[in-house]
């Protein structure tokens, strides 16, 4: 049995008395101080992890000046804090074991927009791209560029002076902050903007913290003038934090503070709000896609597609290329990036033109494209081949892919992962490739594995060498590594930190700025904030102050992993490799990642939180000397603990016992278990997986809430209840048993049984009866006229219909369904952690599923979740005991049959809305269906929407109710709102009641649909 894990870092006094008089003032913000809220937020995507005192989740401006007043009191002089916004940052930047500020929970308000002068006012936690979603339909972007731009924040942005792909053109974040609003320490308010002249005058005169802030710069800014223009390198990404060469103009002498706050990175004050300058999107776009023989090649050619008026070129090496052809995300580009028959793709460029006259762009393109194959005639310049794409959801799709190249660097197999350290040097593009040459050789002699790619045009190269972190030799190798890069880039002209900011890697600062502008900036850092109490040691520390900055050797995830033995590690693997990239933030509605955390907007509710609550869970077994994998061998083995100790343990736990394994549960237990972070995180960290094995161990301890076993066991109770439908459903319709199965098993809306059964359609149908031994004498040939339909216990005995439709189907098409008998097929136990219960279901069930494979008869499943079960956890469970056999889900049987003979043809118009588990585990499923009805003259066009909610039985859950409904809000309800819904359709069992419970009427599967136009 697992032990009670009792250790937790405590919270240090005086940090606790602060978050207790915190919620004695008008603060309106949430106060986290559970060790689960913590964790969530001591990692980022860089090798650091640490542990803050509590985490604040601001509601507003004045929230902060309240925190900020409250820490000017003495007995809370020793308190500090770092913001944080989307926490993507490569290095460390928003890591603190102080007292974090996330603004993205409840600060991401768009608050103002002038089209005609051109800007937007915003609050910090808004994220790029939901950003850019909102000014769309005015036809104006926010142009500065980013990966994640589709979770990091605009506070981190501007605080990391974020930029990428396009930045010759577009620069950089800093580029585009006309103004913001700060809150400093002391609590003042800080309003900037470019001011001169007598606004000058008077602000400098201040006595007061502002004041001292305009006084400060004027004075290094107009001692330092010439050693400002030396040390800062003629870069598209210039030196950041403190920006001290665009904070003063010396010409007209303004002063604009918001330059010296861009990628100052949260080092001086808390940054509320932006307005930022917006501009036209671009009204042509094309995207060349240039294929070479190498990597080298690749670079090379880099300059002259510069050259040729582009936007942006970026190169991407084979290693990336590879990684992604692994992903889903290459099933959207496979077509735009096609193979070169006969030869190697080692490297590509992707170049953008951009131009408000089409003649213009077409005049661009066609000369690049003459270029480009005069080349290949010539087979110069290592250039292959080339794609050309002008289509608006190609270009994205290119860039989605490139946007995720970054995270998929992660997902190596072995021990060794690919980490950010040395990840966004920037040298004068015409060094780059000799540079590259040495930064290689480097990595070679320590034989070092890594994949390159990188904005060519701004001379960035993003790289990631592959080591283990948990290996002390390794994490002094990051170190050495660092130092000679640092070296490296100096000599070539170059920056450490183009893209991503310093972080921990503040140490070289003094190195990059020299010591004279470096005290410069430690004054700038006294000037805001004197007691270097806000993201301390970060950048630089106030001159004066004895304290030393962030370090490359600073401790890291790698400590507390390699605490957990390595064979632990492996079993678990699905959640020790998370790295952070924080792509399950994902801000965007209709993406199916990851509900729980859009919906509650709590890390700790997604696939990170999960993966990182998981990790220490593991370390803190390892150091109760547990081993977990023995554990579970014994579980499987039958060896439980007595229910009489699951009995007290469960008492001492409502008596509000602690236990780590409390707060892993409840972040467990918000998991829809959609699998979507499965397939669409980078690394496949498996959420549903290691959920499963968590809760079988927990359950070892403590006893099992009842609607476990009501979910658990629907195979067994609804074949019986089945059998009287109308008998079940007249107690279920009545008041009093919602009102009981809520009460005393958590369950609510309960659906009706089917009547008539699929039992009954089938016989008046003219079905014929599943008969094995019939089967079995059959010839080859006759055997291609049969299909075999696999049941589930929803479809069967909740949706028949669908089930009936389907066997009409077949039918229809010329084929004779057949229905196998009733099997359970696990799913059901599998989310509730019913492992052991599990393995027995799903080797019966496998066991008969590969005797009718013998038939050589395809089978057919109903529900995708199901289906895919199948394929994925019946694989983990029972491994080469699986055996071979297949259950196809419908669109996959019929797609390659469809034929050339003549066909009804219909001209309807219908809308699928797909099952997140589905879209996400097989991502030509959509397609495939739209494929299959183009066949018959109809139009199915795919709604991008994310989960419904409902996710098994997550949603009749009654402590799930609100969220599952609100998760339908956040892009079913619109979507289905927008149409009329006879047309519309839905795969997934799960949606359909979904949609049912909440709009009062349910939607076609598409074989239904398909049926009426046959
Ligand atoms: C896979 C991957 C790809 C990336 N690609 C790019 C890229 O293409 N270009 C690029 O520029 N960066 C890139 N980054 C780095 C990172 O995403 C950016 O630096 C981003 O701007 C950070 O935003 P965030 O909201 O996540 O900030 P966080 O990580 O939360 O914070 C970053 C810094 O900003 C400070 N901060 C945040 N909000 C505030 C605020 N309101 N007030 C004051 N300080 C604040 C924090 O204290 C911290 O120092 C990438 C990162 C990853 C993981
Ligand atoms: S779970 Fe996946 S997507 Fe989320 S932070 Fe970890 S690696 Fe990135
Ligand atoms: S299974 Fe779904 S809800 Fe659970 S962590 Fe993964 S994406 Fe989130």
């Amino acid at each position: 049995m697992i032990p009670k894990l009792t250790h937790q870092e405590n919270i240090k006094k005086d940090y606790f008395a602060f978050l207790e008089a915190l919620s004695r003032t008008d603060y309106s913000g949430d106060i986290e101080k559970s060790y689960a809220s913590r964790l969530a937020v001591a990692t980022d995507n860089s090798v650091y992890q640490c542990l803050p005192q509590g985490v604040l989740f601001p509601k507003s401006t004045q929230d902060i000046v309240e925190i900020c007043q409250l820490a000017q009191q003495d007995e809370f002089a020793d308190i500090r804090f770092s913001p944080r916004g989307g926490g993507t940052g490569t290095n460390g930047q928003s890591l603190s074991n102080d007292l974090v500020l996330d603004l993205s929970r409840y600060m991401n308000n768009i608050l103002e927009l002038n089209e005609k002068e051109g800007w937007v006012r915003v609050q910090t936690g808004v994220v790029k791209d939901q950003l850019n979603a909102y000014l769309r339909p005015y036809g104006l972007f926010f142009s500065p560029e980013l990966s994640t731009s589709n979770r990091a924040t605009i506070g981190g942005m501007v605080s990391c002076d974020a930029s990428g792909q396009g930045s010759l053109v577009y620069g950089k974040t800093s580029d585009h902050v006309l103004a913001l609003q700060s809150v400093l320490v002391d609590g003042a308010l800080l309003n900037s903007a470019p001011i001169k002249g007598a606004e000058l005058v008077e602000l400098r005169g201040r006595d007061d913290s502002i004041g001292k802030i305009y006084r400060q710069i004027l004075e290094t800014c107009a001692t330092k003038q010439q050693k400002i223009s030396d040390a800062f390198p003629k870069l598209n990404r210039f030196l950041t934090g403190y920006d001290l060469k665009h904070v003063y103009d010396a010409e007209t002498g303004t002063v604009d503070l918001t330059r010296i706050l861009c990628g100052a990175e949260g080092s001086l004050a808390f940054i509320t709000e932006a307005k930022l300058h917006i501009q036209k999107i671009p009204t042509y776009r094309t995207l060349f896609n240039v294929k070479y023989d190498s990597f080298q090649s690749a670079l090379q050619h880099a300059p002259f597609l510069v050259n040729a008026n582009a936007l942006s070129v970026e190169t991407i090496d084979s290693k990336v290329m590879n990684l992604a052809k692994l992903d889903i995300v290459w099933h959207s580009v496979s077509e735009l990036i096609a193979d070169v028959p006969g030869k190697c793709v080692d490297g590509l460029n992707i170049v953008e033109f951009v131009e408000e006259d089409a003649q213009i762009q077409a005049q661009k393109v066609a000369a690049l494209a003459a270029k480009l194959d005069a080349l290949i005639a010539n087979q110069e310049d290592g250039v292959i081949g080339y794609q050309i794409c002008d289509d608006l959801a190609d270009i994205n799709r290119i860039y989605g892919m490139r946007k995720k190249a970054v995270g998929l660097l992660g997902n190596t197999a072995g021990s060794a992962k690919p980490i950010a350290f040395v990840e966004d040097t920037c040298v004068p593009p015409e060094n780059l490739a000799a540079y590259i040459i040495e930064f290689r050789q480097l990595l070679d002699e320590h034989n070092l594995h890594y994949g390159m790619f990188g904005h060519v045009d701004a001379g960035v190269l993003h790289v990631r060498p592959a080591l283990d972190m948990c290996d002390p030799e390794q994490e002094k190798m990051m170190r050495n590594i660092s130092d000679k890069v640092v070296a490296l880039t100096a000599k070539y002209k170059g920056l450490m930190w183009g893209e991503h900011g310093k972080g921990f890697r503040s140490e070289y600062g003094p190195e990059f700025f020299g010591e004279e502008l470096f005290t410069e900036l430690r004054k700038i850092k006294a000037a805001f904030d004197p007691n270097n109490r806000v993201n301390p040691g970060k950048i630089c520390t106030p001159l004066n102050s004895m304290e030393s900055l962030v370090s490359v050797d600073a401790l890291k995830r790698g400590t507390f992993d390699r605490q957990i033995p390595i064979k632990v590690r492996e079993s678990f693997k699905e959640s020790i490799d998370c790295n952070g990239n924080g792509l399950c933030f994902n801000y965007d509605t209709s993406s199916p990642m990851c509900p729980s955390v859009k919906v509650t907007k709590d890390r700790r509710h997604s696939p990170k939180g999960r993966a990182g609550l998981m990790r220490e869970w593991l370390r803190q077994l390892a150091n109760n000397d547990i081993d977990v994998l023995q554990l579970e061998s014994n579980l499987y083995a039958g060896k439980n603990a007595t229910v009489f100790k699951k009995f007290f343990n469960t008492v001492a736990k409502r008596k509000g016992e602690y236990d780590f394994s409390h707060e892993v549960m409840e972040a467990m237990q918000g998991c829809l278990a959609c699998k979507a972070c499965t397939s669409q995180c980078p690394i496949q960290v498996d959420v549903p997986t290691f959920r499963a094995r968590f809760m079988h161990l927990y359950h070892n301890r403590y006893l099992r809430p009842l609607k476990d076993y009501f979910v658990a066991y629907v195979e067994t109770y609804a074949p019986l209840m089945g059998k009287m439908p109308n008998f079940f459903n007249f107690f279920m319709k009545m008041k009093l048993t919602a009102t009981l199965t809520e009460k005393f098993v958590g369950m609510v809306d309960i659906p009706l049984l089917s009547s008539p059964t699929l039992k009954s359609s089938v016989k008046q149908h003219d079905i014929s009866e599943f008969d094995l031994q019939k089967l079995q004498v059959l010839s080859d040939a006759e055997r291609e006229s049969y299909v075999l339909v696999v049941q589930d216990p929803f479809t069967t005995y909740y949706d028949a219909d669908v089930v009936r439709d389907l066997l009409l189907t077949i039918k229809k098409l010329g084929y004779k369904p057949l229905l196998l008998p009733f099997k359970p097929n696990g799913k059901p136990q599998h989310i509730k952690g019913f492992l052991s219960q599990f393995a027995k279901t799903a080797e019966d069930s496998a066991a008969f599923l590969n005797q009718m494979a013998q038939l050589n008869i395809p089978m057919l499943g109903t529900d995708p979740a199901m289906v895919l079960c199948y394929r994925d956890e019946y694989k983990h469970a029972l491994g080469d005991k699986r055996g071979d056999f297949n259950v196809h889900l419908f669109q996959e049987w019929l797609l390659p049959r469809l034929g050339e003979a003549e066909r009804p043809q219909s001209n309807e118009q219908f809308f699928l809305f797909g099952h997140c588990t589905e879209v996400t585990a097989e991502p030509t499923s959509s397609s495939d269906w739209a494929k299959i009805f183009k066949h018959y003259g109809a139009t199915l066009t795919n709604v991008p929407v994310g989960c419904c909610g409902m996710a098994g039985t997550y949603g009749h859950d009654a402590g799930h109710l609100s969220d599952s409904k609100a998760i339908y809000s956040l892009s079913w309800e619109r979507e289905i709102a927008k149409r009329d819904r006879s047309r519309c359709l839905a795969t997934g069992y799960s949606c359909r009641s979904q949609v049912k419970r909440i709009e009062g009427q349910t939607l076609k599967h598409p074989v239904q649909a398909l049926l009426s136009i046959l």
